[in-house]
């Protein structure tokens, strides 16, 4: 299972290929068939920013109301690790590719 290029539309972005395109603020990563730099569109931007906030917030709400240790681990290192790794398996697999705004 490949993703199309938006510039050649061609399958040639790898599901590990297209993760590592990375956001619409950095510079992506070229297409093996044409050249172009491709980033993760608008709604990878906005997966990634509700779940930045739901691990801070689990973070934040742990740190201040220290419970145990076991409830210190599932409350909140589990859902900081999961707002890290959930986004990129996003990546991996849903949204559509743009051509990268920014310059290299
Ligand atoms: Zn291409």
């Amino acid at each position: 299972m490949k993703h199309i290029c938006p510039n050649c539309g061609q399958k040639t972005f790898s599901p590990l290929l297209k993760a590592r395109c990375g956001g619409m603020s950095s510079t992506g990563k070229r297409c093996p068939e044409c050249g172009t730099r491709c980033v993760n569109g608008k709604v990878s931007l906005a997966v990634h920013s509700v779940f930045s906030l739901i691990g801070f917030a689990a973070v934040i709400y742990n740190y201040f109301t220290f419970l145990s240790p076991k409830v210190f681990l599932l409350g909140g290192v589990l859902p900081f690790v999961l707002s890290l790794v959930l986004p990129f398996i996003y990546d991996m697999f849903f949204g559509k590719l743009i051509e990268a705004i920014k310059r290299e």
